[in-house]
């Protein structure tokens, strides 16, 4: 089955005023949709048209070579943006609480260092990228991946995004990411991000 876009957890002005329904609506119904339709085109007609986003970037090095960037591009895309969404929602931000809230303060301290931190990833990133937050399999970590790079793709394990690309808040901030980013943390979704931690 191709993939097909799926619709937004939440109204396009959800996020308001932090990310603006201008900004949502091309960014999920025109650059997410267009990822969906190139990751089709290249994998149409693979072994790999079958799969999961999250399966073929596991597997990056095993798609046919002569696809691989495509793939690599397209298919991490669909999954970067999906993902995305469900990281945030309306009335959320504040701070996580329980088990996540207990391994971000062993990695990193405190909440606000974590904060600092991955800010810092995201908004220093150069050119576009995603700041995330990952489970490496050992511990938490911060990075920052290009493009549409997955975690995935390295072994680890995805819990919280940013997307640095100038689509996802240049209608508003202009060349202001570090104002995108600050606003950013007001729509973060923890139950989501505790739910992936504790997933296998
Ligand atoms: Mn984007």
């Amino acid at each position: 089955m191709p993939f097909e876009l799926p619709p937004l957890p939440y109204d396009y002005t959800a996020l308001e005023p932090f990310i603006d329904e201008q900004t949502m609506h091309l960014h999920h119904d025109k650059h997410h949709q267009t990822y969906v339709d190139k990751a089709n085109a290249a994998l149409a007609g693979t072994e790999w048209a079958d799969k999961s986003p999250e399966e073929i970037l596991y597997h990056l090095d095993k798609v046919p070579l002569e696809k691989r960037t495509a793939i690599r591009n397209h298919v991490g895309g669909v999954a970067n943006h999906t993902f995305f969404w469900e990281s945030m929602g309306p009335g959320k931000g504040g701070e996580p609480s329980g088990t996540l809230a207990d391994k971000i303060k062993d990695e990193f301290g405190d909440f606000e260092t974590f904060k600092q931190k991955l800010t810092d990833a995201s908004v220093n990133h150069f050119g576009s990228g995603w700041g995330w937050l990952v489970d490496n399999g050992a511990k938490l970590e911060v990075l920052s991946t290009v493009n549409q790079d997955s975690p995935i793709s390295l072994g680890m394990k995805p819990l919280l995004a940013c997307d640095v690309w100038e689509h996802a808040y240049y209608l508003k901030y202009q060349n202001r990411r570090p104002d995108y980013v600050a606003a950013w943390w007001n729509v973060v979704d923890w139950d989501r991000v505790a739910e992936r931690l504790n997933k296998d």
